[in-house]
């Protein structure tokens, strides 16, 4: 029930103990004009959220403004209207029309403080941050000094934040990574050669891990876990006394073996004189490309997700997928570090591998 355009009465009902509810009513100020930016590395699939943030907006009559470069060009004043036209032929595009930027002026409080001075002048009452954990931890702050209402969606290709299944972007990237695998793998095989190929994922191992398994890889080496360099040449050794001519390696960026991947590649020639070893760093074309429909859907599920949690009055929130339902849980949560590894992937793995 809306008490007038400028507040809305929101209902909670909160469960203290299993036979104890109270029920809260509490007016808050309501939202009107909501800004958008996309923040930290770019993600396919990044363009479906700002397109769905767009148009909820119109749909639910709400002024959009979009921020354009992220943080940086908040403290810029980058700022532009935007409406349900302005995101149109942008749904399979890569990257982020809104184009995105690291700042280090956001980081300190003056340049919050002219980040918040120019929403406050260009009349938003309320920011949806599209970006990695990077970009919510600017986001919360933003919240905690200011009490600005913010709401974050999670793009980044590593799926390395918590509270959601999946993020913007990393369903892209895992497809592009094993579209590269597979061609490497038609010249590993006809040289003979084991392939060392580094993926994207500096603390988390879902791209390595699943790409790998998708790709076939004989070995695939993740941040989360160090199984040590002797184990991987013993496994490679006996590959190779079952018949195995060509191998392929996957190395997430944040592997834990206490070697780049180029002293990686030198060890295993060492040690393993039968094979030619190549590396390849696949490098930023993990982020590019048109994004996948499961991507494009998963943006436009979230855009709205974030728009429908403003209008509930929520705030410093992260909107993500649980078991295929949209569900906020707090920017906190969202941040914190403990993700646990899919034991069960890496059980399949050891074994289609051998
Ligand atoms: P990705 O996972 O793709 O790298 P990200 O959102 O984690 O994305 P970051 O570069 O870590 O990318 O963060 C994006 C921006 O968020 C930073 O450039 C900075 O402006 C802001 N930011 C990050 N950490 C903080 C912080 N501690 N305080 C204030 N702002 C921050």
């Amino acid at each position: 029930m809306n008490l007038s355009t400028e507040n809305v009465l929101v209902f909670f009902r909160i469960r203290l103990l299993e036979s104890i509810t109270i029920d809260l009513i509490i007016m808050i100020k309501k939202v009107n004009n909501i800004g958008v930016l996309t923040s930290g590395g770019d993600a396919p699939g990044m363009n479906a959220a700002i397109r769905a943030v767009v148009r909820a907006c119109s749909f639910y009559e709400l002024k959009c403004f979009g921020i354009y470069k992220g943080y940086e060009g908040l403290i810029e004043n980058e700022i532009e209207e935007l409406n349900a036209r302005s995101v149109r032929n942008i749904i399979n595009k890569g990257g982020t029309f809104l184009k995105s930027a690291r700042s280090r002026a956001f980081r300190t409080t003056e340049g919050r403080a002219k980040a918040h001075q120019n929403l406050v002048e260009a009349g938003i009452d309320a920011l949806v941050v599209i970006g990695g954990d990077g970009s919510f931890t600017g986001a919360m702050k933003l919240y905690e000094e200011y009490n600005f209402p913010v709401v974050g969606i999670p793009a980044t290709i590593d799926n390395d934040i918590n509270g959601t299944d999946y993020t913007i972007g990393y369903d892209t990237a895992l497809n592009t990574v094993v579209d590269a695998i597979d061609k490497i793998r038609d010249t590993a095989s006809s040289h003979n050669r084991l392939f060392l190929i580094e993926v994207m994922g500096r603390d988390a191992g879902d791209i390595a891990l699943n790409a790998g398994i998708g790709a076939g890889a004989e070995e695939i080496l993740i941040p989360e876990q160090n199984l040590g360099v002797e184990r991987l040449i013993d496994s490679l050794k006996r590959s190779k006394k079952t018949g195995k001519t060509s191998s392929i390696i996957v190395v997430a960026e944040g592997d834990k073996s206490g070697k780049n991947i180029f002293e990686l590649g030198e060890y295993v020639e060492e040690n393993l004189k039968d094979y030619e070893v190549r590396v390849s760093v696949l490098g930023h074309i993990q982020r590019g490309g048109s994004p996948s429909c499961y991507d494009r859907v998963l943006g436009s599920k979230l855009g709205v997700g974030a728009i429908d949690a403003l209008l509930k009055g929520e705030s410093n929130v992260m909107i993500g997928i649980v078991n295929k339902k949209i569900e906020s849980v707090s920017l906190e949560v969202a941040l914190t570090k403990e993700r646990e590894m899919d034991q069960e992937l890496i059980r399949v793995s050891d074994i289609t591998s051998i």
